[in-house]
């Protein structure tokens, strides 16, 4: 099976801006869905990247952009803990 660095394609467009800077980001998207996507609590359907040299943010990931996996109590509990984790990073 070939190995691919990267199975992200950019999406046409400006994406939404930066969260630190402000800046207006790219979109990617996977290629196609596969077995390791699957295999994943969840995979993004889409996510972005802030291309400003000058910011620390590289990768952004929405929750909404999100396809689960998983379904009833074990997902819920995933996202109970996701959700905690985000918050604590914020707050750093
Ligand atoms: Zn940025």
């Amino acid at each position: 099976m070939p190995k691919f660095k990267s199975d992200a394609v950019p999406l046409p467009g400006d994406g939404p801006p930066c969260p630190r800077c402000q800046q207006p980001m790219l979109a990617f998207r996977h290629q196609q869905i596969t077995k390791k996507q699957r295999q994943q609590p969840f995979f993004y359907r889409r996510w972005f990247r802030c291309y400003n040299v000058a910011c620390k943010t590289t990768i952004v990931q929405f929750d909404a952009d999100r396809q689960w996996n998983l379904e009833g109590e074990r997902r819920e509990s995933l996202e109970r803990w996701l959700k905690r984790n985000e918050q604590r990073m914020r707050s750093t």
